[in-house]
């Protein structure tokens, strides 16, 4: 920063006026001939200024005593800081830039991890738990719609043999009903004309089919379906109704 203006990049080292400063500055300041003299040199190489030491006027701070942890001049290591961990400031200046430089870049590097950690938490996009859910909910779903099919087609199926039995039976009665009919009607026209040598003639045969008729008729020779009934249904809906509520979300913090 340049110490005139305070407010612009130092662009200048002036060795004379050991100042930094921005160019404007610089020709501000330089700007009568007496000052003209002065040398300018880019700041980046400006030379290292060491302080004045307060207790040996004339000597310059080139020391850094680690054991006191203050800048010393070499009067002041001669007198007091002979047996101290000294070093040249150059020397203890790198040292400490490359400690200050190790510590910033650890510090970076746990903030980036963390931050890189939490932005993952903050964009989980396919979450596991949500696809085990539903996949697990949608085979189960499978699983009972196929046993729901399964069980009514079975049903179906009896109904339907049922249903065959029944219609064969009633066809054969109705078998039995036209016959009885052509019979009653042969019977009805016999009597009208008074055929008495047919009707007697024919009597017993038409008294034995009509007695078989019955006798059949009569023994309850019902088709032979087939009943049925549901088991476990209700063990089914209890159990899986307990056994879905076990299922739960567990949290911790970690
Ligand atoms: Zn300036
Ligand atoms: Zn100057
Ligand atoms: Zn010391
Ligand atoms: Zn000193």
């Amino acid at each position: 920063m340049c110490s005139n203006c305070n407010s612009i990049q130092a662009k200048f080292w002036c060795k004379k006026c050991e100042t930094n400063y921005c160019s404007q500055c610089y020709e501000l300041d330089h700007g009568t001939s007496s000052l003209k003299i002065h040398i300018s040199i880019p700041i980046d190489q400006r030379p290292v200024i060491f302080a004045s030491c307060n207790q040996h006027p004339g000597e310059k701070l080139k020391f850094w005593c680690n054991s006191c942890r203050i800048l010393v001049c070499s009067e002041c290591i001669i007198l007091q800081h002979q047996s101290h961990a000294y070093n040249k400031i150059e020397i203890e200046a790198s040292n400490k830039t490359k400690e200050q430089q190790d510590w910033f870049m650890k510090t970076k590097s746990i903030l980036d991890q963390l931050m890189k950690y939490t932005t993952e938490l903050m964009t989980v996009n396919e979450n596991p738990t949500i696809e085990k859910i539903t996949k697990t909910f949608k085979s189960l779903r499978a699983i009972l719609t196929k046993h729901e099919n399964e069980l009514k087609e079975k049903i179906c199926t009896i109904e339907k043999r049922n249903k065959d039995l029944v219609e064969i039976f009633q066809n054969e009665l109705r078998r039995k009903q036209e016959e009885l009919s052509k019979r009653n009607k042969d019977f009805e026209g016999i009597i009208s004309v008074k055929d008495y040598t047919k009707l007697l003639q024919g009597h017993q045969n038409s008294v034995n089919y009509l007695m078989m008729t019955t006798q059949e008729l009569s023994a309850h020779k019902y088709p032979l379906t087939t009943k049925y009934r549901i088991d476990e249904i209700q063990e089914l809906q209890r159990t899986v109704a307990d056994t879905t509520q076990r299922v739960h979300i567990y949290e911790w913090q970690e």
